[in-house]
């Protein structure tokens, strides 16, 4: 999942972006409210975390536009005051939720969750395809009953694979959203990843869950053996 996180105060950002990274978030930083309608146009986030008091414009007004521009993306503002108006206002300019400074990052990070989980489909906290099984609050992963240690960065992949299960994921989904900006799209990441992730997923057993489409990307199914 790939957050935008827009907060000009440069200690906080760096907080709350370390923060949101060791939670297997994948997530850019914008310092201004220019830069952030930017990026909010040109990558496909999953979430915007969005400070209230920010440079150039304010985020009432990237609210708004972002919410003009005709995208749903799941959005928490954040106050400085808790003035009614101020909530009623991040409300009124298109803010799924807000947070009111200061506030404790595992409250954030709890209504982060209840808003992806809010996505097309109802998430539960626990996936699972066949018998491997994510609990997604605590980011781990079990297969027939045993852990699966993963990397922050595996487990990321691993639950973006499982959100979409049954489905292809093309290398361009997972650049967009288990990667940040920094992500170069002409690295062998992904695959070094997908290859590192299977033997740990499927290493041992039977069924294979974790299958390569040729030309086409990825798909975890309990499916997928006449396919493969
Ligand atoms: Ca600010």
């Amino acid at each position: 999942m790939r957050i935008l996180l827009v907060e000009d105060e440069p200690s906080a950002a760096r907080m709350l972006a370390k923060g949101l990274r060791e939670q297997a978030y994948a997530v850019d930083v914008a310092t201004d409210g220019e830069a952030a309608l930017y990026q909010a146009h040109v990558n496909d986030y999953d979430l915007i975390i969005l400070d209230v008091m920010l440079p150039v414009k304010d985020g009432f007004d990237v609210c708004r536009e972002i919410r003009a521009a005709g995208s749903a993306v799941p959005l928490i503002m954040l106050t400085a005051r808790d003035a009614v108006a101020d909530r009623v206002a991040g409300l009124d300019a298109g803010a799924d939720d807000y947070l009111i400074k200061p506030f404790d990052f595992s409250e954030l990070l709890a209504r982060v969750r209840a808003l992806l989980r809010r996505g097309e489909v109802l998430q539960t906290e626990t996936i699972k395809i066949a018998d491997l099984e994510l609990d997604t609050q605590a980011q781990r992963a079990r297969r027939a009953g045993r852990a699966i240690h993963l990397t922050t960065k595996e487990y990321a992949l691993l639950e973006y694979f499982a959100r979409h299960a049954d489905r292809v994921v093309r290398r361009a989904d997972i650049a967009a959203h288990v990667w940040d900006a920094n992500f170069d799209i002409f690295s062998n990441l992904i695959e070094v990843y997908v290859q590192r992730l299977r033997r740990k997923i499927d290493d041992g057993h039977e069924l294979k869950l974790l299958h390569t489409r040729r030309g086409e990307g990825y798909v975890l199914t309990a499916e997928e053996e006449a396919h493969a």
